[in-house]
Formats: C-alpha cells, structure tokens, sequence
C-alpha cells in the first residue's frame, strides 16, 4: 500500500494564488463583458529585452547542427553565464565569488523551495509576517512546521511581525529559530533594509550560529543608495546566508526561466555530531541528483543581459514598472489610503479601509472595481487588513486602475 506524504494534506486545499484564478474565473462567468485589470500576480507583462531574443534565436541556431548542438549541461550552470554573474552582480560590488559557489537554475521558486533537501527537519525555521507563501508551504512538505492553527499559522514556525507599527521592518525573533527566511526587498510589503538594518541581522545569525536564506529576487528594484543588493556586501555574510536571485523579474523571464543560487564554501551548518560540515558541497549533490541544469539557450538569453545593450535594456525595463509603481503609490495616497513599498520594489501593500479583512476589500475592488489584486492574508497573520497591488501591469491598465480607484467610494 502506498502511503501519501501526509503533510500535503495539512496544507490548505490550493496555494494562494490559484484560489485567486478561481475567484476571477467565477466573476468572468457572472460578467463576461467587465474589463479586469490584474495587478494580483506578480507576473510581467513587457516583452522580453532584444538582447534575449537574439541571444535566443542565436543558441536555438546552435542546436540545429551537430558541431554546435548542445545535450546535457553541467548541472551548475554554463560557466559563460556563471562568469557573467560573478563579474556584474559581485564583483562589481567588491564581492569575491568562486565559479562553484554559484548554480544556475530554473528559477528562485524553485531554489527557495527545494534547499530544505539538504536542511534537517529538526531545524527551528523562522520566518518574517507577511511572507512568500513558498518559504512555509514547502517547510510543511518538508515536516518542519508541526500543526496548522485556526489563524493559518503553524506551531513549530516562528513568525517574524512586519506591520504598520514596525515600519514593515523586521525585529530579531525572540526565540532563537536555526533558519531564517529573508526576502529583501520584500515580497509582499515592498521593504528593503538599508545596510546598517541588514547587518544587525548577520550578526545576529553570526553569533548564534544561524543560517540565513536570503531571497533577493527583487534586488533590481533597489533604488535607494545603502540598500544592499546582495547580503554578501555585509561583512560575515557568507559565513551565514544563501543567496537566490531570479532572471524574472529583473529581464521578464517569469515563462522562460532562470535564476541563479549562491552557497559560499565559507558557509557551514552542523551534523548530529556537531561537527561542521560545509552546504556548497550538499547542494552541489542535491542539484546533481535532481537537476539536469537549466536550457542552454536560456542560459544564453540569461547572459545576454549582461552586455552593454542588455543592462540598458533591463534598466528601461525596470524604470517602466516602478513608474508605474510610483503612480500607484502617490495616487493611493492622495485618495486618503495608506499605503506602503513601491519605493525599492514593484508592490504595493495597501491597509484596506474601514477595518475590512483582506478578502472582502479583493470581493470588493473585483466586483465594484473589476480590478484583481492580492489579499494580504494569503501571505500570513500579519497581512490580514491589507491586499497588494503590484506594478507589473502595463502603463495603460495601470493609469485606468488609478482612475477607477480614485473614483471610488469605499
Ligand atoms: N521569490 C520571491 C520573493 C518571489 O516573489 C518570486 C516570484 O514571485 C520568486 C521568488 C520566484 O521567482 P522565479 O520566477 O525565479 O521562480
């Protein structure tokens, strides 16, 4: 007899953003005719850079010839986009990094999801209120978050408030977890630290022997000066944190996949003997055992953002979004919300007027509005009271949200 993994059966029927899809799909049946604006998902919706394109159409070329046609890659990544990486996105911050501490993969959903492979299920996990849905779900699948509670909250988690009163900045926990998830800037409230913030953070894990798994997915959207963009700008850090990063939502790669993860071999975690043993050289076994790499000509289009034309192409790509984020945010305001993020990332976390929960004010704004966002709840305790909006929408579609917002009466 085969037994199921029981503990999917302790997770909610769907995660978060299918229930969404339902939502909408059951408002289109009762009114076909609305135009709706989704600025729920957090997916793109500008093309892919020229340089990708090219990049692409070049190694799919590559693939019609057997001079040129590539199988199988290193499970890590092509070492042209793993140069490219270590050059732009660390060595021009002053961070040195080795090819092998860096692994290329299909995206950060997957990394941020599949490390817990090679973490015990003993393991305290901690992570910050609202969060990344992926970051729990995945721990309940991996046996480390113990019982669900009426709030949604599990017993062996333990949560980090970020609310209006704390400024969406993190505290340190005062009980000592093993794990901790940060993702800065922050999906969903749209924080960042700045580096003096983050540093109190590796410290902390420094000194109480702490791994830090540092989502930085969003670091591209960073516009102000003295936010890190990479935790290993912090003196230690690579002694503590892993880091994952995504071509997503940096170069629109959300349907073509890529990211990449860093796990220094400075980095150490313990066996049951208590003896340290190092994570690269775990997550290197892991990723050759369950992974066969990311496509060649992914990885390709990947390093072509790295050109010149490529980071002038991302930057334009970026500035449309957080154009449109800051409309968002100044127009939100000006009606009298209060509203947080859009500054250092593409979301906006919005308190839902008039004491109403998360899900009624998404009932709300998609029926009254026939606008979709996302209900702050579907990411923790802490959200409940607010919803997010993100400003990957097109230009357009999001100046006819502001104005159907603005015309509202709540
Ligand atoms: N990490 C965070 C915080 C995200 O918000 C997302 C996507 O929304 C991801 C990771 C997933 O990134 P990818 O598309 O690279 O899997």
């Amino acid at each position: 007899m085969a037994l199921v993994n029981g503990q999917f059966l302790k997770l909610s029927e769907s995660y978060l953003f299918s229930e969404i899809a339902k939502k909408v799909n059951s408002f289109k049946v009762i009114h076909p005719e609305a135009k709706v604006i989704r600025l729920g998902i957090g997916d793109v919706t500008l093309p892919l850079p020229a340089v990708a394109i090219d990049a692409l159409h070049k190694a799919t070329d590559e693939m019609a010839t057997a001079e040129t046609f590539r199988g199988y890659g290193p499970e890590q990544g092509y070492r042209f986009l793993i140069d490219a990486i270590i050059k732009h996105d660390y060595e021009a911050r002053g961070i040195s990094l080795d090819p092998d501490e860096v692994f290329v993969s299909d995206g950060a959903k997957s990394d941020t999801g599949n490390i817990g492979d090679i973490l015990s299920k003993d393991n305290r996990i901690a992570v910050t209120d609202p969060v990344y849905p992926v970051y729990v779900d995945t721990n309940v699948m991996g046996c480390r978050a113990g019982e669900r509670r009426e709030n949604g909250s599990w017993s062996n988690i333990v949560y980090i408030p970020c609310n209006a009163e704390n400024g969406f900045v993190p505290e340190l926990p005062t009980i000592r977890p093993d794990v901790i998830y940060l993702c800065l800037p922050n999906n969903p409230t749209g924080t960042a630290l700045k580096k003096q913030e983050l540093k109190k953070w590796v410290d902390y894990a420094i000194d109480n022997d702490i791994l830090i798994l540092f989502d930085a997915a969003y670091e591209a959207y960073i516009r102000e000066n003295n936010v890190p963009h990479s935790i290993y700008e912090i003196k230690g850090a690579k002694r503590v944190a892993i880091e994952f990063k995504s071509f997503s939502k940096t170069a629109g790669f959300t349907g073509l996949r890529c990211g990449y993860t860093v796990v220094p071999k400075e980095l150490k975690a313990f066996n049951f003997a208590g003896e340290k043993v190092g994570l690269n050289r775990l997550w290197n076994r892991r990723q050759c055992t369950k992974f066969n790499g990311a496509p060649y000509i992914v990885q390709r289009a990947a390093e072509a953002l790295y050109s010149p034309e490529g980071r002038v192409q991302i930057k334009s790509m970026i500035n449309y979004y957080m154009n449109n984020a800051t409309l968002l945010r100044e127009n939100l305001k000006s009606i009298g919300l209060s509203v947080f993020g859009g500054v250092n990332a593409p979301y906006i976390w919005i308190k839902a007027p008039n004491g109403l929960t998360s899900w009624k004010f998404f009932d709300r704004l998609l029926y009254e509005r026939h606008i979709v966002g996302t209900p702050g709840v579907g990411f923790g305790p802490e959200g409940e009271g607010y919803l997010r909006l993100t400003a990957f929408g097109k230009l357009e579609d999001t100046k006819e949200a502001i104005e159907r917002l603005t015309t509202w009466i709540i």
